[in-house]
């Protein structure tokens, strides 16, 4: 992983005299160490300046810009930073951005309290100067606010870090195509050009033909090596290793190609398996493992999103997987969605061991049985996001949900699998999902929240809907529509 990290920069002025400033950058030093220390934050804190002037805070911006390690700046004023100080440096800040608003005690000490102190410690007011600056630019920003001890506090500034290397991964990212979109669909579209202005992705294609060309030089001692790999982390339940070896190929020459290219999110479709003798599987599945995005049908959109969700998670590598609609359980009482894909379900979501079995694949020009990663999803609280193209902008809809150990065991059912209960409920879910335009293919999250997906829509300067315990389709409709009329204004 490469050595992510964020910046501490403090507020100040030299009105209090060099015995405050000395103070002050004594204690963000301290602060910092132990924020570092306190096990909560994911990614190292560097303190960098107590900042007193223009300049000072312009050369820490423009230093943060061009820093690639560097995936945020976190600001806090101690004392009071007159925020006309900030223009310079804000107006060119590129890095994402959390406003801590803390202070350094915890207590107002009774006795001791006078206008020393008070000239010390006047976050409660330096705070509200440095949020508005913030405010007037209209800055895309996080605000924090609440002890800088408290586990909670770090927690949610842990949480920011994720999502500002969400910022980060975006802003870089790949994405190779091995064919088109499925013929016909919509929703899996996308104006490629937007979204790299806005997102940064880069998404080019790849032939299939060339992908052969590489799976026919695979060695059998690189098969041999990837098939122990499985086997130690997989059960085998089937006879077929034929099917397994095939799908082990297909994952070391796309992964060569990924990582010749840079790429970090792929997409395919069954409709263009030309050369191929098996729709990739348990070799798209094993490659989400490791961390590459995947959509399915061409859906290169949602194959980004796992990409950044993953990369948001915990260990850079968290539990999010490219995920379906597939079908409903409609009993009054037990309500639940049924989610799966065709094959490609990533093991990150699973409850149980995952089996590899093989089983005829009626979609596509399958010759061969494709292996795959049979499992069944855990239970936990999640969320479902899409990303789609709206014509001029693009939405990110995220639903909360609750995930169940699946009611059934389906046991002719061949893929792995994933049950949940969707927020507010299943049928007005499914309205709002469905009157907000929200895809059939989603990423699926149980380590990222809805929180930080509207935090990092934030940043990136896309809409942002969210479906929770709260939501009702017709205030939705209303937020839907003033969205509407906001974003031409734009
Ligand atoms: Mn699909």
């Amino acid at each position: 992983m490469e050595n992510r990290e964020f910046w501490f920069v403090v507020g100040s002025q030299f009105l209090y005299g060099p015995e405050v400033l000395e103070i002050v950058d004594k204690r963000a030093a301290e602060m910092t160490e132990a924020l570092n220390a306190s096990g909560n934050l994911p990614y190292k804190l560097v303190y960098k300046v107590t900042a007193k002037t223009n300049q000072e805070i312009a050369d820490v911006v423009k230093e943060a810009n061009y820093n690639d390690n560097c995936c945020g700046i976190i600001t806090w004023c101690h004392t009071f930073s007159p925020s006309k100080m900030w223009i310079n440096g804000f107006v060119n800040l590129q890095k994402p951005y959390c406003h801590l608003a803390t202070q350094y005690n915890l207590e107002i000490p009774n006795e001791e309290i006078d206008m020393d102190f008070m000239n010390l410690n006047q976050a409660a007011h330096g705070d509200r100067e440095h949020g508005f600056i913030a405010a007037r630019l209209r800055m895309p920003r996080k605000v924090i606010a609440g002890y800088w001890k408290d586990e909670s506090v770090q927690k949610r500034l842990g949480a920011w870090m994720r999502t500002a290397v969400g910022v980060a991964v975006s802003r870089k990212l790949k994405v190779m195509r091995f064919g088109d979109n499925m013929r016909e669909v919509a929703v899996t579209e996308g104006d490629k050009v937007e979204v790299q202005a806005k997102l940064g992705w880069q998404v080019n294609t790849w032939a299939v033909g060339d992908l052969v060309k590489v799976m026919n030089a695979v060695t059998e001692e690189e098969i041999d090596a990837l098939v122990a790999e499985y086997k130690a982390n997989y059960d085998i339940a089937t006879d077929n290793m034929e099917a397994i070896r095939y799908q082990a190929k297909e994952e070391i020459a796309m992964k060569k190609m990924m990582d010749a290219e840079g790429c970090k999110a792929f997409a395919n479709t069954f409709q263009d398996l030309y050369g191929m003798e098996q729709l990739p599987g348990l070799a798209s599945q094993h490659l989400m493992a490791q961390g590459y995005g995947y959509g399915g049908e061409g859906d290169w959109k949602v194959s980004a999103m796992t990409a950044i969700m993953k990369a948001m998670g915990e260990n850079g590598n968290g539990a999010s997987g490219f995920m379906e609609d597939y079908t409903y359980h409609l009993v009054p009482g037990q309500q639940y969605s049924l989610g799966a894909h065709m094959l490609e379900v990533c093991p990150s979501l699973a409850g149980n061991k995952p089996r590899i079995e093989t089983h005829f694949l009626g979609i596509g020009m399958n010759e061969k049985d494709p292996a795959r990663l049979v499992f069944e999803g855990k239970e936990g609280d999640a969320i479902v996001v899409s990303l789609i193209d709206m014509g001029g902008r693009l939405r990110l809809i995220c639903q909360d949900i609750h995930c169940v150990k699946p009611i059934m065991p389906m046991p002719n059912l061949p893929v792995a699998r994933v049950m949940w209960q969707a927020m507010p409920n299943l049928t007005t879910g499914v309205e709002c999902w469905i009157t907000a335009g929200g895809a059939h293919h989603t990423v699926l999250s149980y380590d990222v929240t809805a929180e930080q997906m509207k935090d990092w829509a934030n940043i990136m300067g896309i809409e942002y809907v969210h479906i929770g315990k709260d939501t009702t389709v017709e205030g939705l409709e209303q937020q839907l529509f003033l969205n509407d009329l906001a974003w031409k204004l734009q």
